[in-house]
């Protein structure tokens, strides 16, 4: 049984309650975030703490704690669930207002602040790196704010079940023949030796991960090209993959069926998910 954080309370998972108003539930107006916790520690706190505060900042929401208090209760939380390795996922919403309206409540109205664990033991360790993963392309049917992290999440959902339909592990998104991003990660494509990924906009979500790893590739002189890339491109590429907090570096061998290379993981993919675990966590926190 998991200890979770409910609005200032340490409580039990079966006694964690949340208004049937709340907006977060309502309206999907809440935004969230998700740290992972490597060897009890947290991956990225300080950024993931920056994007919360910027996609609060975005949907006038109050920001419910401050950083210190923020790193405080996850610390807190991983500590009373034993977390060795795992994750840590955030939500707050605009608040339980008296009824059911479009228009957001008065700014009285307490936000909603929850957060909990999830235990995944050898988090870092998963074959699936050794192998790989097959994703299939879907077009980009979410909304065009997609550069805050809102807890609207449905299309992503529908996405992966497609995936899994189809018998591959992920979906890419394409947008005007151009990949916008994985269901719930940052797309990249390796072309003679140059790292391609989408450049930041409000097409995409700014991924932590991907801030990271783009900054070790350039101190390891790697190419970047932060540019859109087509669906053509990714499926010639010689290699590909993705990122996120809680998969890190993932490679992707195969793209609509079309196999990448010798259809295992490249040595560019390779070698930033190495760089990056070993470097976030020398600065884990
Ligand atoms: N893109 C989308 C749509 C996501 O949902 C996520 C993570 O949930 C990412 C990218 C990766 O972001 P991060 O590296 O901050 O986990």
């Amino acid at each position: 049984m998991r200890t979770v954080y409910v609005n200032g309370q340490y409580v039990p998972e079966q006694e964690a309650v949340v208004s049937v108003f709340d907006r977060g539930f309502l309206f999907a107006d809440g935004v969230y975030e998700v740290v992972s916790v490597l060897s009890g520690k947290l991956i990225d706190f300080a950024a993931h703490a920056a994007r919360l505060k910027r996609s609060l900042g975005e949907l006038d929401m109050r920001v419910p704690v401050d950083d210190d208090e923020l790193l405080e209760i996850h610390r807190e939380l991983v500590q009373l669930n034993e977390i060795e390795d795992g994750l840590v996922y955030l939500q707050v919403t605009r608040g339980a207002p008296a009824d059911r309206d479009f228009a957001y409540p008065d700014a009285g109205t307490e936000p909603t602040i929850v957060l909990f664990t999830q235990s995944k033991p050898g988090l870092a360790d998963s074959p699936v790196a050794k192998s790989g993963i097959r994703v299939i392309t879907v077009p980009d049917q979410r909304w065009g704010r997609r550069d805050i992290k809102t807890v609207q999440l449905l299309y992503p959902s529908m996405a992966k079940m497609m995936a899994k339909a189809a018998g591959a592990d992920d979906a890419w998104m394409v947008e005007d023949g151009s990949v916008t991003e994985g269901t719930s990660n940052n797309a990249y494509i390796v072309k003679d030796g140059a790292i391609v990924t989408r450049h930041l906009s409000t097409d995409i979500l700014h991924g932590i991960t991907r801030a990271a790893v783009l900054r070790f590739a350039r101190e390891a002189q790697m190419r970047v090209e932060e540019r859109a890339f087509t669906l053509d491109e990714a499926k010639t590429a010689d290699e590909a993959f993705v990122t996120s907090a809680s998969a890190f570096v993932m490679p992707v061998v195969e793209i609509d069926g079309a196999t990448l290379g010798d259809g295992t993981p490249g040595p560019v993919a390779a070698r930033l998910r190495e760089i990056y675990l070993e470097e976030s966590r020398k600065a884990a926190v």
